[in-house]
């Protein structure tokens, strides 16, 4: 029998907008194939061992939390994170999340939060915050029975900007997306992907969430080959409305 073991970091200060639902999509779709999975809550003070997990997850927090994180993050879990990303860990980060894997976050106010530099990328904070449902591209995502679209729901000030290593997860077809300017969502580095969407992202994108255990499941175990389909009618119906109400005809 395969097994999943996922790290959700910092659950009690990363959260918003029912972030947690990530965890409950890959829980629930891995089991509902047979998968045996464990999920391990960890915030601070707590030691981070990335060899003991196969997927890490952060979800968004006000600048607030991000603040009193700030110190456990990088001094006691900084260097196993960074190491973990080298070494091709998966790790899925939304909003907040996101932000702290980059070298800092400026707040609009003009406070500078210095973070990990686990990828290259930067977050400076604006006045106008960026707010609202989201509709996006994925290339890999898609297949003859997947046109790649994701959706999903956002509310940052921050403007997230990519340096050349590191891939933007999507393009945006309705919403902000990473800076409101150049119509990229999200990043990708390495196995690492990063996405502004709240809401919670991965039930409602039910390619994405069997996209990473599989993913996972690949690295984990040589004999393993593909997921078998699960009746995603319900799931579908929920990306479909979504769509169609945020994005209507493009
Ligand atoms: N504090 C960050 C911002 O406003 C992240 C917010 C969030 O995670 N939703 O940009």
């Amino acid at each position: 029998m395969y097994t999943l073991n996922i790290c959700h970091l910092y659950p009690d200060l990363l959260n918003l907008y029912g972030d947690r639902g990530n965890i409950i999509a890959l829980r629930k779709r891995a089991e509902w194939r047979g998968i045996n999975v464990n999920v391990t809550n960890l915030s601070l003070g707590d030691q981070f061992t990335p060899e003991a997990y196969d997927i890490v997850f952060l979800g968004g927090g006000q600048d607030y939390e991000q603040e009193i994180l700030q110190e456990d993050v990088l001094v006691r879990k900084g260097s196993f994170i960074r190491e973990a990303i080298e070494q091709d860990k998966i790790f899925l980060c939304i909003c907040g999340g996101y932000q702290l894997l980059g070298k800092y976050y400026k707040t609009w106010e003009g406070k500078q939060i210095n973070y990990l530099g686990a990828l290259n990328l930067w977050t400076t904070g604006g006045r106008k915050r960026m707010i609202g449902n989201t509709v996006y591209e994925l290339d890999f995502l898609k297949s003859d029975s997947c046109d790649g679209k994701i959706v999903g729901f956002e509310n940052h000030s921050g403007r997230t900007y990519l340096g050349p290593e590191v891939k933007p997860l999507g393009k945006v077809i309705k919403g902000y997306g990473n800076n409101g300017e150049d119509l990229s969502e999200g990043a990708m580095y390495k196995n690492v992907f990063c996405s502004y969407s709240h809401g919670s992202l991965l039930p409602k994108n039910p390619t994405f969430t069997d996209y990473l255990i599989t993913l996972a499941l690949k690295q984990k175990y040589s004999d393993f080959v593909s997921l078998f389909k699960l009746d995603d009618e319900l799931e579908n119906l929920a990306h479909d409305t979504i769509i169609k109400r945020v994005a209507g005809k493009y």
